[in-house]
């Protein structure tokens, strides 16, 4: 694990940035663990199923008890740095998988040559779609029986709309898979035997496939030419293109997202991948192919733009916190623009505060490099950011500028959890606070009532996610609640109430007393305290105490034990003693205060609305909407692509639990959805009163 530390030069189109994406058991990890054997950064090859796979983290970590899988694997093929960006493996639209598709410019989507297309496969590509992810498909498994190279290539052009062609057909199939035709230079592969993979010939195209070769690559050159006016004149003049220049505008086609080369290979065997990361290099983008990142600028507000070029201002965004068990804390940064360079100070935007850079780091599968600086395009590991997070923009700060929102929606859904020893706990406190480092989306607070702890995110899978690792890497035992909803609860009329608080019996009373309106806010605005006390009718030290108390009564809810926002608290006059005031008396005086005045105040309850975006066969159409009706949903419309129907609609969270499951059975499999928070609004009364009774907070209103 020797650390040497280089001074490079890199030029930028001698990177990729890529993901491998893939639905559950297509190969993801078979091919990324090959991937990174090949590139000669591994020793030894893993095989998953022995448990010996290096970028198997969730099977490493129960052997080491570490994370290992590291967000980005630098490694080479050829003369081209390709950094592997580690994505999430699940769907749920959350901020992480936002990101990781963000930071990365280009993906190999691994499909299952053998069972084709699935729902779930259509998902993860849908997902690309949506970030404008440049992809190649890589059809793994075509040693597999019933393994059906151009069938899939069918079902991807159906299922998903995609412009998918063969740009290498397999020779053989299922046990007599051999090897490769790459149909532009006409050349065939066969690899010699299944296990080292590394040995591979250049041989005669076999003489049965010379039609199969000749058709596939009509379609593939009448695909290409398609894309460009001058090709497209030589194909109808029936002129010889050079396989040069069909490269060349297959890789326009492939950035733009117009065309989806298909290779054929088996992971397991060892069979096709090196060909899979020559595509990579031929086509998939490097940093400059990419347009410029934009962003804001806090003090302007407006939309900026940064070139990636070195000489420019840095720009750069911290998409992973990690914990290295070798390094320390890993802060994973994407630079966009400018150089970051180690031992400099650079300026979280952010956070609007100063951070040092200490070390730099490329990491490999098994080994790490320390750099000087990191140019634009690049990814690195940074060590000793102290306070950056996940999310954070690292930028110059004579030229600031916020790449992602730090503005992180309100948590929509929480769980409660309690932890089964003593020793639990103090883990507990420590895994919540190194998770939440990680995804900013999921906090954590405490209820007063129950001492339980609560953790709140904006999807059930992400906090299923992270009850997961907070029991297997951090080895916390604990029960764990059922997810619920995350209401608020708010006020319709705006009123005014008293809180006092004294007691005059013997020694030193307490002495507290404030008057207090409450308004209503525009929604989404949240709370605010004001003070208009004048003349000191209450002494100016005093006002933070009731500000407190006022705090703790908003987040404690006062209609059904959710806390309060769109409302604006004054506190305008009051009355104080002597003696017997102190700060704990006014605080409690504040609580009450605010107790009596939202109790006059028509307090009604807020429930988060989801956007949920419904991709279907047209056929289960009519049966989904009609499902989403009785889940009080608001249907905003359809649209079509391709045989697919798209259905948006507003559908309040608490009708959507389990719809994952309901949405399956109504399909059979084949719909999809994406789920995210949209806005708060007033639940139905009827609804609210299930909700109020059931809270124990029952009677405690005056309307
Ligand atoms: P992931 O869930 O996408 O990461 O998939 P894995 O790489 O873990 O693979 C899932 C299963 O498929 C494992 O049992 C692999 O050994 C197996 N597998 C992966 N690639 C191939 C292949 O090319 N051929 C065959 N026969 N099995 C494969």
């Amino acid at each position: 694990m020797a650390v040497q530390k280089t001074k490079r030069d890199f030029p930028l189109d001698k990177i990729r940035n890529i993901g491998i994406i893939a639905h559950i058991d297509a190969g993801k990890t078979t091919t990324t663990e090959r991937i990174l054997f090949y590139t000669g950064r591994t020793y030894k090859i893993g095989n998953i199923d022995e448990g010996t796979t290096v970028t198997d983290w969730m099977e490493l970590e129960k052997e080491h008890g570490v994370t290992i899988m590291s967000a980005a694997i630098t490694t080479f093929w050829k003369d081209v740095r390709i950094n592997l960006i580690d994505t999430p493996g699940h769907v749920d639209f959350t901020a992480e998988v936002e990101r990781s598709l963000r930071v990365l410019d280009g993906a190999v989507i691994v499909l299952d040559a053998a069972s084709g297309v699935q729902s779930q496969t259509e998902t993860v590509w849908r997902q690309a779609n949506k970030y404008r992810v440049p992809l190649i498909a890589f059809a793994n498994k075509m040693d597999v029986v019933g393994a059906d190279f151009m069938g899939t290539i069918k079902s991807a052009r159906e299922k998903l709309g995609a412009n998918a062609v063969a740009y290498n057909i397999p020779i053989g199939r299922e046990n007599e898979f051999k090897g490769v035709v790459d149909l532009l230079t006409q050349k065939a592969f066969i690899w010699e035997s299944d296990s080292t993979g590394a040995e591979f010939s250049e041989v005669e195209i076999p003489s049965d496939m010379a039609r199969e070769v000749k058709e596939a690559r009509e379609k593939l050159v009448e695909e290409i030419a398609g894309c460009d006016d001058v090709l497209m004149e030589k194909y109808l003049a029936v002129q010889e293109i050079a396989v040069d220049e069909l490269k060349r505008v297959l890789r326009k086609a492939v950035i733009e997202s117009k065309i989806v080369p298909v290779l054929s290979g088996s992971s397991l065997r060892n069979k096709g991948v090196q060909k899979v990361l020559d595509a990579v290099v031929d086509f998939l983008p490097s940093p400059q192919d990419i347009a410029e990142v934009s962003g804001q600028n806090p003090q302007t507000q407006e939309s900026e733009q940064r070139k990636a070029d070195p000489q420019a201002p840095l720009s750069a965004l911290v998409f992973k916190i990690q914990v290295d068990p070798h390094v320390g804390k890993l802060t994973y940064i994407r630079v966009y623009s400018g150089t970051l360079k180690s031992g400099s100070y650079v300026y979280n935007c952010s956070k609007q505060i100063k951070e040092r850079v200490g070390r730099i780091l490329l990491m490999y599968a098994n080994d790490r490099e320390e750099i000087d600086e990191a140019f634009s395009g690049e990814i690195v590991a940074a060590v000793g950011l102290k306070d950056t997070i996940t999310g954070n923009t690292l930028c110059d700060e004579s030229y600031p500028i916020i790449l992602e929102s730090i503005l992180f929606p309100d948590p929509v859904i929480s769980l409660a959890i309690e932890p089964k020893t003593k020793s639990d706990q103090e883990r507990l406190g420590y895994a919540l606070g190194r998770l939440a480092e990680e995804d900013p989306t999921f906090r954590v607070k405490s209820d007063p009532e129950t001492g339980q702890t609560i953790i709140a995110g904006m999807g059930e899978f992400q906090l299923e996610l992270l009850v997961e690792r907070m029991k297997r890497e951090f080895k916390v035992e604990a029960n764990v609640g059922q997810p619920q909803v995350a209401y608020k609860e708010t006020i319709t009329v705006n009123a005014q109430g008293e809180g006092k608080y004294i007691r005059q019996t013997g020694g030193r009373g307490q002495y507290g007393h404030c008057l207090i309106k409450i308004e209503s806010l525009p929604r989404g605005q949240g709370r605010e305290f004001v003070s208009e006390v004048v003349g000191g009718a209450i002494p100016r030290e005093y006002i933070p105490a009731i500000e407190k108390g006022v705090i703790e009564k908003e987040d404690t809810g006062i209609l059904a034990g959710y806390p309060l926002t769109d409302i604006q608290v004054t506190v305008y006059d009051g009355s104080y003693h002597e003696v017997d005031s102190s700060e704990i008396a006014f605080k409690i005086a504040g609580s009450l205060g605010l107790s009596d005045a939202a109790k006059r105040a028509g307090l009604i309850l807020l429930e988060p609305i989801m956007k949920v975006e419904v991709t279907t066969p047209d056929e289960f159409m009519g049966d989904i909407i009609g499902d989403l009706s009785k889940k009080r949903a608001q249907i905003l419309g359809t649209e079509k692509r391709g045989n697919y129907t798209i259905i948006n609609s507003l559908v309040p969270l608490a009708e959507m639990h389990g719809y994952a499951t309901t949405l399956r059975s109504m399909s059979q499999g084949r719909a999809s959805y994406y789920m995210e928070a949209d806005h708060y609004e007033p639940v139905p009364q009827n609804i609210t009163a299930k909700i109020v009774e059931s809270s124990g907070f029952t009677g405690r209103v005056e309307h």
